[in-house]
This record gives C-alpha cells, sequence and structure tokens, in this order.
C-alpha cells in the first residue's frame, strides 16, 4: 500500500494534472475532434506516461482504425494462460457551467485530498490505477494472469466506435475471465463497492410543429394549440407527472429478489446520503420517502429527464407569441435487463401515435445504448472483494445497482458470458462526474487502487 501511495503522489497526479487541462470532449460533444486534437493528445500522454512507466514485458499501442477515436490498448504477459481485461476511458463529457469560483473543467485543483476538473474521476484515473496496481504485484512479486488494458476515447457518445476494435483486437485480447471496469460509482468513500448492473438509456429529440411561423399569440390563443401543451400531453402519455414513474410496462423490468436485499443493505449503510449527495436546493425533497427505494429508483426503474430544448427564446427574448415549435431533448433512462433498440422503438411509437390536433409529432431516437446486469459472482471473487476491502478500508465490500450507463459493459457481457465481472470505480458522493465540480477522491482511489491488485493476484490464485 505505501508503494501505491507513492505511486500516486509522486507518478499519477502530476500526469492526471496534466489530463485535467485537455479538453478532450467526447466526439459527441467536439465534432471537429480529429481537427482539435485533444482527444489525440489525452492519448498520447496517456501512452507516454504508461511507456515512461512500462510493466515487465509490456507492450502498448495506440490503435486507430480508420475514421474513428483511439483505442490504447495494452498487454502485460503473466504467469498464466488465462486473462484479465482491464477497461477505462479517456474522452470527457463536456464544460457545463456552475463551477465554483476559482475551479473550471479545464483547471486542476487540488484541495483537501480531492483532484478538482473535469475527466479526472470519470474516467482518466482508471488507465493510471490499472498500470499502478500491476506494477505493486510485479514488486511484491505476486503472480497474476495475462492483462490487457483495453482504454477507449469514444465512451462519453456511447461507445460507438467500440464494437469495431473488439472485433479488430478480438485475437489479442483473447478470452477473458475477469473483467475488471474502473468507470463506474461507489456508495460512499469508507468501503470497497462492487456494480452489479447498469442501466441503459435511449435519448433523442420529439418536436412538436403547430405553425408555420409564430403569431401574436393574443390573435392565435384558443384557435391554435400550444407545442408546448401537446409536448406536455405527449410526456404525460410516457411519464405519471405527478409521481415521476414511467406508465408503459414495456419500458420496465422484474427485480430480482436478491438485488432487492441488496438495495436494502446499501441504504442502511447509507442512510440519507442516498439523497444527501444531491446538491438539493433549500426545502426541496428527494422522490421517495424509503431510502431503499430511492435505491432501486436509480437502478432498476425507468426515470425520465428532459436535457434540452429548442424553439424557446430566454425569457429576456420572449415576445407574446405562438411559437411555431417546441423541440425536447428526452433521455429515458431504462433497467438493466431491457433492449434499448425495442425501447427506441416503444418510444416512437407512444409519442408519436395519434397526435393531437393532427399537430407535426416526430421522436428521432439518438442514442441507444442497453444496460447491463452482473453474473451471479463465484465465490473466489466475492470473497477476494470482501477481503481486499476489510483490508484496505476496514470494511466489508458492498453490491449495488449503478444509475449511469456504460455501453461496453453490455458488449462485453454479451461478447464473454462465461467471464466474471468486477465494475467499479470512484464516482462517489459529490464527485460530480458530468456536471460541474467534478473531483477525484484521490485517498479513495489510492486504496481502491490496492484492492484491484488483490482482486488481480487473487484471479491467479483461485
Ligand atoms: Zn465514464
Amino acid at each position: 500500500m505505501t508503494s501505491i501511495r507513492q505511486f500516486w503522489d509522486e507518478a499519477i497526479v502530476p500526469a492526471l494534472i496534466e489530463y485535467i487541462r485537455i479538453p478532450a470532449k467526447s466526439p459527441h460533444f467536439d465534432r471537429d475532434w480529429q481537427k482539435s486534437g485533444h482527444i489525440e493528445a489525452a492519448v498520447q500522454l496517456a501512452a507516454r506516461w504508461c511507456q515512461a512507466h512500462a510493466l515487465r514485458g509490456m507492450t502498448l499501442e495506440v490503435v486507430r482504425l480508420e475514421g474513428r477515436t483511439p483505442v490504447l490498448f495494452i498487454e502485460v504477459p503473466g504467469n498464466s494462460q488465462s486473462t484479465v481485461l482491464i477497461y477505462g476511458h479517456l474522452d470527457k463529457q463536456p464544460e457545463m457551467s456552475g463551477w465554483r469560483e476559482g475551479l473550471g473543467p479545464w483547471t486542476p485543483v487540488i484541495e483537501q485530498g480531492r483532484l478538482y476538473g473535469r475527466g479526472g474521476a470519470d474516467d482518466g484515473y482508471a488507465v493510471f490505477s490499472a498500470l499502478c496496481a500491476l506494477k505493486a504485484l510485479q514488486e511484491q512479486g505476486r503472480p497474476h494472469a495475462r492483462c490487457v488494458a483495453l482504454i477507449e476515447c469514444c465512451e462519453e457518445s456511447g461507445s460507438y466506435d467500440l464494437p469495431a476494435y473488439l472485433e479488430a483486437l478480438s485475437s489479442r485480447i483473447g478470452k477473458p475471465d475477469l473483467v475488471v471496469g474502473l468507470d463506474s460509482g461507489c456508495g460512499n468513500y469508507e468501503q470497497l463497492w462492487g456494480t452489479t448492473s447498469l442501466r441503459g438509456l435511449v435519448n433523442g429529440v420529439l418536436s412538436v410543429e403547430v405553425l408555420a411561423e409564430g403569431v401574436h399569440s393574443g390573435d392565435a390563443s384558443g384557435v391554435v394549440a400550444s407545442s408546448f401543451r401537446i409536448a406536455r400531453a405527449l410526456l404525460e402519455r410516457l411519464e405519471d407527472a405527478s409521481t415521476g414513474m414511467i406508465r408503459d410496462q414495456a419500458f420496465h423490468a422484474p427485480i430480482a429478489p436478491e438485488r432487492v436485499a441488496q438495495a436494502k443493505r446499501a441504504a442502511e449503510v447509507l442512510g440519507e446520503e442516498i439523497w444527501r449527495k444531491f446538491p438539493f436546493v433549500p426545502g426541496m425533497r428527494p422522490m421517495h420517502g424509503e431510502l431503499a427505494e430511492l435505491v432501486l429508483n436509480r437502478s432498476w426503474r425507468p426515470m425520465l429527464a428532459v436535457t434540452g430544448a429548442e424553439g424557446l427564446p430566454p425569457p429576456a427574448n420572449a415576445g407574446n407569441v405562438l411559437r411555431p415549435k417546441t423541440e425536447l431533448m428526452l433521455s429515458l433512462r431504462l433497467p438493466p435487463t431491457v433492449s434499448a433498440d425495442a425501447a427506441a422503438r416503444r418510444l416512437k411509437q407512444v409519442l408519436e401515435a395519434d397526435p393531437p390536433y393532427g399537430a407535426r409529432v416526430r421522436f428521432e431516437a439518438g442514442q441507444a445504448a442497453t444496460g447491463w446486469h452482473a453474473p451471479p459472482s463465484v465465490s473466489w471473487l466475492q470473497s477476494a472483494l470482501d477481503e481486499s476491502s476489510k483490508k484496505h478500508f476496514g470494511k466489508p465490500v458492498m453490491w449495488m445497482g449503478e444509475g449511469g450507463t456504460i455501453p461496453f459493459m453490455a458488449m462485453l457481457g454479451a461478447k464473454f458470458p462465461a467471464a466474471q465481472f468486477f465494475i467499479t470505480g470512484v464516482l462517489g458522493p459529490h464527485s460530480n462526474a458530468h456536471g460541474p465540480n467534478e473531483f477525484l477522491h484521490l485517498e479513495y482511489a489510492q486504496r481502491l487502487t490496492a484492492c484491484v491488485a488483490e482482486v488481480i493476484a487473487a484471479h491467479a490464485q483461485r
């Protein structure tokens, strides 16, 4: 643990500081990513760093398929023929507003053991942490399997480049029997957290057109229906506005009793932090009074967010006009086991059927990513995780489903159905990936690195 700590302080933190400065926004948020060169700079930084801290026998390549974001591919030979696949990504979410005074997305700041800036926790730390874990094992002379790290640059855009790389690298990846994913979350910073599931996601644009051009609202209202009201009515088909529950059973999935029991345990351990970790305005309450229900809501239930709009001027510019159209960006999270493609088709049906007043209603689906549900963990993995958590945190491992989506996990789950999965991460309370004031909890990341090392060692001994 001391060598891991030291390596983090001396080698990893300086590299992450450099990495945070690079606005390596995912292609979805930087259409000109090839020209702007930031993704290239991030992958080069990681590649150079790995070369400078190369492990015994390690090979590294930045793999490039025509027109696609690059992948950093690392192979570390091991003491057995079995393979551990480690996953992370280097592309980032966009800036977002609301950063605290003195902080900013591309301004690395360390404050009270937290490294602030975009992408440090999601998910820049992963490649450095993985190499550090393997380095610790090599230094201690502990055996490990052959390890390959696959670090992509398209995750925040839905990993659409990944299937092609999985195909192209198939023989070099081999057949992993353990997948370590380092892009997930933790319920607190006091113990190791294993992710049991991820939600899926469908997003897309709902547009409601009522007029060829805007007209005086005093003249037209009462004759012409407001496009906003029609959009509200369409959303009401999908979601009960008073509870937030999604009405259509096609978007729901049964929840296994084991997952319900784990949600209860997580609720006991986390308490009100489950909702207090969010920056509620004073007086605002969570969506449910039962903590375990909140855990299940965010991991196993479909939920809608409207994430953008078009056709609405800002208030200062808004005249008394009956506007010609309203466009809303919808983001529907899905239970882990619901097919995203089927959900996208269903969403289109629900929204476009029988448009009120014959308005021109369209739903164009964007991203559709199916979630992931972990296969049952075998006993060596369960005990390795529990022991490493007790050793490095002094508390047992906890299990919880996560609300976010990592499309890669569904792809891997389908490609390697026999593999075991250890999906974990540093996205804990207030770390705010995707929002302002994102931070990496350095102490937690160090202990997590130590646990990853233990699990890879236990895998070799199993
Ligand atoms: Zn991520």
